[in-house]
């Protein structure tokens, strides 16, 4: 969010505020995701006194910048800003910001269903060619949208802004904030119906976004809607798109992964990367749009196949008796209630499940939104539901599908009989404090007892702690080689790219491939090129590293082959010490003669790689910058532009940040991981590998354990069997008690030798159970210290953890 003054926001009040110094860049409207306030304001929306006068104080003491709340209470010394209606107050701040920026172009999207996958798919088809801003998530009710707006900054050419309403009234006010020029509209379902008179008051209700706008795409074929639009919005131009012969787009025929598309009177046909056929219509719509952009034919089947499938917080996982987990990790709100639900509607088992807790939305009264959420409910076969906690017990009379109630996941697990999951479908949707995944992890089918999770806000945190090392306009090359240090596969390209990392790093062209095929568009280097991989490059849109003469001429040759006529970017590596791959100082010459005579290579980037990184006053390394940055010039003096100079890595980073020059390529630091104890201390723990025990023995005094029988009891003891082995990546020296897991907060020695696909551990007299979770690396045992253990470095136990184990993200 932008940084606004205290002072305005009282201003739109009419009232005065005396100091014109204090700013906030963030608006919190649950006290509990106030984690430190000191820049943000909160709006307390509580209409009862007594509930408003605990969330203020509790706001209060965390320290936020100001309070807007409807009553007045004693804060201390934070400002309060009496004011009877904050959600008013909140949209005219949004309305003013947006004003200011007279050029923006903007968009508004409403509709049924679809609203947030357009919104993401026009985002990433725009912005390479426009500075976009658009909806986080599905921030699209009476609050959402304010502060979407929010973030709109001077730069930003297009805004995507998503609207929802669930009730009469309250499009008129999205409109009057945004004022789009150009409208989408998804489609209209009657989900909503019953909160609304009759369809025709829904249609006008959903149609007021459009009151003032220029253009409006819609995807329907509803009389009542085309008339209704026809006869009350004779300025505005009208796109409709469907399969009919009336329509301006229209989608002639389809077959698997091809469509053919009129456009008013031109026909074409495009590839589409998914073909069901909610996905192809969205996809027209957004063809639709880009055309209106002025986009040809060729640039939009570009972008159209780059789109995937948008990434909301649900994850698939194998339960029990064959069935399917779908595990929604985002909190609860109505729109993503519905979305979750949708996706639950797909499966094709026949028996549905739904497991769902109370929720906390403030813009509706606590009747209102559980009215809301059992109608999309009711509005389902469901084989059951399960209702967990008091609030939503309250409203058990308003569900018409089987159900049954309980206060906490424990008493649904203790409940709860698995059985009855058998072949079906069971969606798992709840607030953050239910600890749902708890349950999850007790329906999960055995077959993943063994997992590495993988913390993806930590890694960002992380990227976080770097940046304070860098100038804001230095760029991050991610490393991403070996499925990302074995943390997972695309999976961590897509977060960083969706959290606008520059660059990617990768070792070998199938690694870039791979990544490619998942929808990163993100430019990738290639640091080790082999030969034969030179058309992949090439088609892939990779950047290779051009480390000597052989691989430039290679390159030189194939792009002459086929005759290769744009720009193409390369990367050179300059061997300043470390004698790995580069081009050494008397190959200069020769290397500067080949790029003359080839104008179309594009040299993207100049670099080296550092050899002592790890030691802080490294004359060495001091050394290896001078003669890097001697090389560099002598390659740039003959051109006409200024590649990016590139030389630190992570504990270069913390080591020599003065040499950050254009860019750093940032690998094991962002993974959680570096030399200088202090920086350590400040990374999160990004990985946790965890497994279940198998078994728990007693063994008596003077028995042993495993292979070789390496470990005998030294008094009456437990043993218990992990099934985790070499196999999986415990090295072997981690056996005969040089390391320990964790179990609960107990530390458990591993004992006997390490077998490929187990170990065993001594309890000793602590109590657990088989099942119980137990920890290998984590937070407390770290991967740091196995490393030291094994006399290696935290890079080779990471990468040795097999494809085995299975890679599960989480976002905290
Ligand atoms: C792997 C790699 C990096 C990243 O190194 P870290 O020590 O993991 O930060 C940087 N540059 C090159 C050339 C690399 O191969």
């Amino acid at each position: 969010m932008n940084q606004f003054l205290l002072y305005d926001l009282w201003k739109y009040s009419y009232q005065d505020f005396y100091n014109q110094n204090i700013f906030f860049d963030e608006i919190f409207f649950d006290t509990r995701n106030i984690i430190k306030g000191e820049h943000g304001v909160y709006f307390c929306f509580e209409k009862i006194y007594e509930k408003a006068k605990i969330y203020v104080q509790e706001a209060v003491e965390k320290k936020v910048v100001a309070i807007v709340s409807c009553f007045n209470f004693d804060t201390k010394n934070i400002p309060i800003l009496v004011n009877k209606n904050p959600i008013k107050l909140l949209q005219k701040f949004s309305k003013y910001h947006l004003q200011k920026f007279l050029h923006l172009q903007k968009i508004a999207i409403t509709g049924s269903y679809g609203k947030t996958i357009i919104k993401e798919w026009l985002h990433f088809c725009l912005r390479d060619e426009f500075m976009v801003v658009s909806s986080p998530k599905s921030y699209n009710s009476q609050i959402g949208v304010p502060i979407s707006i929010l973030q709109t900054k001077k730069h930003h050419q297009v805004g995507i802004f998503e609207c929802g309403i669930s009730s009469p009234n309250e499009m008129k006010n999205l409109q009057n904030i945004i004022c789009p020029e150009i409208g989408i509209l998804t489609n209209i379902q009657k989900e909503h119906l019953q909160f609304f008179e009759s369809k025709q008051q829904l249609i006008q209700e959903k149609c007021l976004l459009f009151k003032n706008s220029k253009k409006l795409f819609f995807l329907s074929e509803n009389k009542q809607l085309i008339t209704y639009l026809k006869s009350n919005f004779k300025n505005m131009i009208l796109v409709q798109i469907g399969v009919s012969k009336y329509c301006d787009i229209q989608l002639i025929n389809q077959k698997n992964n091809f469509i053919k598309v009129r456009f008013f009177s031109n026909i074409s046909c495009f590839k589409i990367p998914m073909s069901d056929s909610v996905s192809v219509f969205n996809i027209l719509i957004v063809i639709g749009l880009l055309y209106n952009f002025g986009f040809s034919i060729e640039k939009i089947q570009k972008k159209i196949m780059n789109l995937t499938p948008v990434l909301m917080r649900i994850e698939l996982k194998h339960g029990v008796f064959n069935s399917s987990i779908l595990y929604d990790t985002s909190n609860p709100d109505l729109s993503s209630i519905k979305i979750a639900l949708e996706r639950l509607f797909h499966f094709s088992n026949i028996k549905k499940l739904v497991v769902i807790t109370d929720v906390f939305q403030f813009e509706y009264t606590e009747f209102n939104l559980y009215k809301k959420i059992f109608y999309f409910l009711n509005s389902m076969n469901l084989y059951h539901v399960f209702l967990i906690g008091k609030s939503i017990k309250k409203y058990q009379y308003l569900c018409k599908n089987p159900n049954s109630v309980f206060e906490s996941y424990k008493d649904l697990i203790k409940n709860f009989n698995s059985k009855n999951i058998t072949n079906s479908a069971i969606l798992i949707k709840g607030s953050k404090i239910f600890k749902l995944e708890k349950f999850v992890r007790s329906i999960e089918s055995q077959s993943h007892d063994t997992i590495l999770e993988v913390n993806l806000d930590s890694i960002l945190y992380n990227i976080k702690v770097f940046k304070n090392y860098l100038h804001p306009s230095t760029k991050i090359m991610a490393m991403v080689k070996a499925n990302s240090y074995g943390t997972g596969s695309y999976e961590i390209a897509k977060f960083l790219q969706h959290h606008k990392i520059d660059y990617l790093g990768v070792a070998y062209v199938h690694e870039a491939v791979i990544l490619r095929n998942n929808g990163i568009y993100l430019p990738i280097m290639v640091m080790n090129p082999d030969q034969n991989s030179h058309n992949t490059i090439i088609e892939y849109c990779l950047e290779p590293e051009i480390y000597s003469l052989r691989v430039l001429n290679l390159f030189v040759n194939k792009l002459q082959e086929i005759k290769y006529q744009k720009k193409f970017l390369i990367h050179i590596k300059i061997d300043s010490g470390m004698h790995r791959l580069g081009f050494q100082d008397n190959q200069i010459k020769e290397l500067n003669k080949v790029l003359k005579k080839h104008s179309n290579l594009y040299i993207k980037s100049i670099f080296t790689h550092l050899a002592d990184s790890d030691n802080k006053n490294s004359n060495f390394t001091f050394n290896q910058i001078k003669k890097f940055e001697k090389l560099y010039n002598k390659i740039v003096i003959n051109l006409d532009y200024k590649p990016l100079k590139h030389i630190l890595n992570s504990n270069g980073i913390i080591f020599f940040p003065k040499f950050q020059f254009e860019m750093v390529r940032l690998g094991i630091g962002m993974y959680g991981y570096v030399v200088d104890k202090l920086i350590q201390k400040k990374l999160k723990n990004v990985i946790t590998l965890k497994t279940k025990i198998s078994q728990i023995i007693f063994l008596k005094k003077g028995e042993s354990v495993g292979y070789n029988r390496k470990f005998f009891a030294q008094k009456n003891t437990h043993i218990a069997t992990l099934p985790i082995g070499y196999a999986d990546g415990i090295f072997r020296k981690l056996g005969n008690g040089n390391f320990q897991v964790l179990i609960g907060t107990k530390k458990a020695k591993i004992v006997g030798v390490v077998c490929m696909d187990m170990i065993m551990v001594e309890l000793g007299d602590f109590f657990c159970n088989e099942g119980d979770e137990v920890i290998i690396y984590g937070e407390q045992n770290s991967v740091a210290e196995a490393a030291k253990k094994c006399d290696t470095n935290p890079y080779e136990i990471l990468t040795s953890i097999s494809n085995r184990v299975k890679r599960v993200f989480v976002n905290d």
